[in-house]
């Protein structure tokens, strides 16, 4: 257990819970506690138990090798060669060892130094998503924080040993298949500490010293000492002399990326290198350089000059640099990447039962804009979220089931829309006339009672809706919605229950069901008149 634990705010009213349920005192109650799902540990489903002994068999027999890694990854993610070779390398690497030591436990007796791994590189370029797809190949759980995030305390902000209670939650609470999963901590470069450009930033040293211990091996309490309903759970469970968890976790097993894009590390690499090697840079073409060509020449004293404790650098032995994207490698992603953006996007049309075409001017006038945006392949997603936003709102609103985007959509959405609405008029009419036909039959359902709409009418109905850019079904409901009421008197008094909409009522729907009511009671009253003379004529024969 770390020496966190010693300073836990909660140790009085932990001691003073279990003094309670200890004295087993008649006179106190606890009522039972209702865990939500963050802090209750259960017991996972059968179902997925089985799912888990299946991962947790497969990573013990690991047998993956690099280049089975490497392939998949290029399924997925466009360039980053240098970055799929290194990693698919310590990922086989670091499962390897796992196995080793399961088949043979003194082998884990020996010094061992783990493959942690230290990714650069600009934002949006894949790093996070090779090692999403590297633990989903595998089947591991994974957990990605920033390292901004955390205190050295962990009392103000988050605690670094959260991270492996959330690894531990992510397995459904299986501990033995938290130990083998990838923690991926992010921003690492804004934690450097005080020898960083004169900076003093004491907090980052003493994160860094933090992570330094989990990366190292450390037993992490999973229940954390700062939530308190966690320490209130796990008291109740050992009080009730209910099953005792496991309550601590050993990193031992878990694999840590730390990535950054340490751009001004780049910039300090380029001057060493200049003043070194006189003109290193100068050689270069302009513009043919980048922050990752830099980044690439890293060593381990440029790190520590940048304000990393040795001992954190130390830990993370196995680095490597991404590269920026170009418009081409956007291109090539939208293009060619397995579930890339463009895909989801076709997804989310085909949920309304759209399809469309994209010509390669336009995947290219995408990228280039994207390119602009200096945000990776993130931009991609900005420039696509702009291109098709009106579309789907609009078009699934319609009979439109098809269409194409352009290099113009993607210039000038707006136009395109409007050009495509127009031209297919036909089309978007049809399916608002076909809306009204939908109101009827609801309306028949939940009321009994039968509308029928001129033809007239329905086009007064579609124009309103096309004016005022609503729907057909929410205009419908507008105009008539004192109609279940007036109808059903109506249809009281005189038996009626088919009644013709016509434009008048369109016009004016509350003077038009005002007519009707009123003509139904006249209408009733004349049929009782009517009747009442034969009645007194029967009474008079009587
Ligand atoms: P970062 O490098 O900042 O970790 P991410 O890996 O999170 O960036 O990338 C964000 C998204 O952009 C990913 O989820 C993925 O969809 C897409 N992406 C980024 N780089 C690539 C790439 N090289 N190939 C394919 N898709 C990519």
């Amino acid at each position: 257990m770390s020496d966190k634990d010693t300073k836990n705010p909660f140790e009085e009213i932990q001691k003073q819970l279990q003094e309670l349920l200890k004295s087993n005192n008649p006179n106190v109650t606890v009522s039972p506690f209702v865990p939500t799902q963050q802090t209750m540990p259960s017991e996972p489903p059968p179902e997925e138990t089985k799912e888990q002994n299946a991962i947790l068999t497969s990573i013990q027999a690991f047998k993956r090798k690099p280049k089975e890694i490497r392939d998949y990854l290029d399924r997925f993610v466009i360039r980053q060669d240098d970055a799929k070779k290194v990693l698919s390398v310590a990922i086989c690497d670091h499962y390897n060892h796992v196995r080793q030591c399961i088949e043979n436990p003194r082998i884990s007796e020996k010094e061992y130094n783990k493959q942690n791994i230290l990714l650069l590189g600009p934002t949006g370029v894949g790093k996070t998503y090779l090692m999403r797809n590297i633990a989903k190949l595998i089947g591991i759980p994974f957990v990605k924080a920033d390292a901004t995030k955390f205190s050295e305390t962990g009392y103000v902000g988050n605690d670094v040993e959260d991270l492996v209670r959330d690894l531990y939650k992510l397995a459904g609470n299986n501990a033995e298949l938290a130990q083998y999963g990838i923690i991926y901590i992010d921003e690492i470069d804004k934690i450097a500490g005080s020898n960083s450009l004169g900076g003093k930033d004491v907090s980052g040293r003493g994160v860094q010293i933090n992570l330094l211990k989990l990366m190292e091996d450390a037993n992490v309490n999973l229940f954390s000492p700062h939530d308190m309903m966690s320490q209130m759970q796990a008291m109740m469970e050992i009080g009730r002399g209910g099953k005792k968890q496991n309550r601590t976790l050993s990193t031992k097993n878990i694999l840590f990326i730390v990535s950054g894009a340490f751009d001004k590390l780049a910039e300090n690499v380029r001057k060493r290198l200049d003043q070194g090697q006189i003109g290193f840079t100068s050689k270069r073409k302009e513009g043919e350089e980048d922050d990752s060509d830099f980044l690439k020449l890293i060593e381990t004293r440029d790190f520590i000059d940048y304000g990393y404790e040795p001992e954190f650098i130390g830990r993370l032995p196995v680095r490597v640099a991404c590269e920026a994207l170009s418009a081409e490698d956007l291109a090539e992603i939208l293009k060619n990447s397995e579930g890339s953006i463009l895909d989801q996007y076709r997804r989310d049309f085909k949920g309304y039962e759209i399809d469309f075409k994209i010509t390669d001017e336009a995947i290219m006038e995408i990228s280039e804009r994207a390119s602009k945006e200096r945000t990776g392949a993130r931009g991609l997603m900005t420039v696509l979220e702009k291109t098709f936003r009106d579309f789907k709102f609009e078009l699934s609103s319609t009979l439109i089931r098809n269409f194409e985007v352009t290099s113009e959509t993607v210039q000038d959405p707006a136009k395109a829309l409007t050009d495509l609405l127009m031209n297919n008029q036909e089309a978007l009419n049809d399916f608002l006339f076909k809306r009204v036909e939908e109101f009827k039959a609801d309306f028949m359902e939940k009321h009994g009672l039968n509308l029928e709409f001129s033809e007239e009418a329905c086009s007064k109905i579609v124009e309103i809706a096309v004016k005022e850019d609503r729907s057909t079904s929410s205009v419908c409901e507008q105009l008539f919605k004192d109609y279940e009421h007036g109808l059903k008197i109506v249809s009281r008094n005189s038996g009626k229950n088919h009644f013709l909409i016509t434009a008048q009522a369109v016009d004016n729907p509350d003077q038009e069901l005002s007519k009707w009511v009123v003509q139904s009671f006249k209408d009733k009253e004349e049929t009782q008149k009517e009747k009442q003379p034969e009645d007194s004529d029967e009474t008079n024969d009587a």
